[in-house]
């Protein structure tokens, strides 16, 4: 039986990918939403189908309003109402440091980490709260542990920005957990994706995770343990947490 329609940004690669396919395998119809990557997004549909759930392929670019209430709209029109939401899109902008940022640069990474994920949870609440009649939902956003590390020297302004999920994620979870919304987090630590790539750094993972307590990177399915765990019943009496996933870092 379905657990219903869980929608996930940024599912076509990495993290979110990883997440689509064993959230499928746990019971959820996927909204696998990309921004670009249409081909990526169309390989874990077809994965999630090969579970046996539902699947429908999205862009969205999530730094939008427009776009996230397309989103939201298309992915219930063909799966039913959203029960699940993982806040995943998110960018950490070029390698830098503060002197040298540009204020696009700057903009940019909170438009999609903090405002986009805002809107999406927004989005999410009003189709989700049994206030007005609906049957709850579960929602975890990706933090980092760069909200408490600063990430000097690298990208200050993502680790900022992930600093505003913390922050959000708590007082949003306090607002809607009485709505039937339970609201969450995950801060991963050095996980291989493409992700350090796109920062300028492609052997970044491999290099910094080595030097970390566990020694190594993580694959992107040991964040997505821990997403589907805190989107299932199992984590019942989790609101407002955010589970760091770091190797101890
Ligand atoms: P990734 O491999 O770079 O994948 C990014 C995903 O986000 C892709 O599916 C991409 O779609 C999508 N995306 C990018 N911009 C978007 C936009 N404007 N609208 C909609 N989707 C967009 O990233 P990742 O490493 O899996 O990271 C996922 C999340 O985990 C992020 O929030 C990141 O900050 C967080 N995180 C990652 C690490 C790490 O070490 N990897 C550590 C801590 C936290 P396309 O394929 O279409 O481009």
């Amino acid at each position: 039986m379905s657990k219903g329609l869980c929608i996930i940004t940024g599912a076509s690669r990495g993290i979110g990918a990883a997440t689509a396919l064993l959230a499928a395998r746990d019971g959820w119809d996927i909204a696998v939403n990309y921004a670009g990557n249409e081909s990526a997004a169309r390989t874990v549909a077809a994965r999630v189908e090969a579970e046996g759930r539902k699947s429908v392929v999205i862009q969205a670019d999530t730094s939008k309003e427009a776009d996230i209430v397309r989103l939201f709209d298309e992915a219930e029109a063909a799966l039913g109402p959203v029960r699940g939401l993982v806040n995943n899109a998110g960018i950490t902008g070029k390698i830098s440091q503060v002197r040298d940022m540009s204020e696009a640069a700057i903009r940019e990474v909170m438009q999609l980490n903090v405002i986009g994920l805002m809107l999406c949870c927004r989005e999410a609440v009003r189709r989700m709260s049994n206030k007005d009649g609906a049957a709850g939902g579960a929602i975890v956003n990706l933090s980092s542990i760069a909200s408490r590390l600063g990430a000097p020297n690298e990208f200050t302004h993502y680790a900022a920005s992930k600093g505003a999920v913390d922050s959000f994620t708590l007082g949003f979870a306090r607002e809607v957990i009485g709505e039937g919304v339970r609201v969450n987090a995950v801060a991963p630590g050095m996980i291989d994706t493409d992700i350090h790539a796109s920062a300028g750094a492609p052997d970044r993972a491999a290099r910094l995770g080595a030097t970390t307590p566990i020694g190594r990177a993580a694959a992107p399915e040991e964040v997505a343990e821990a997403i589907v765990w805190l989107l299932s019943d199992a984590a019942g009496y989790c609101a407002g947490s955010i589970l760091d996933v770091s190797g101890g870092r």
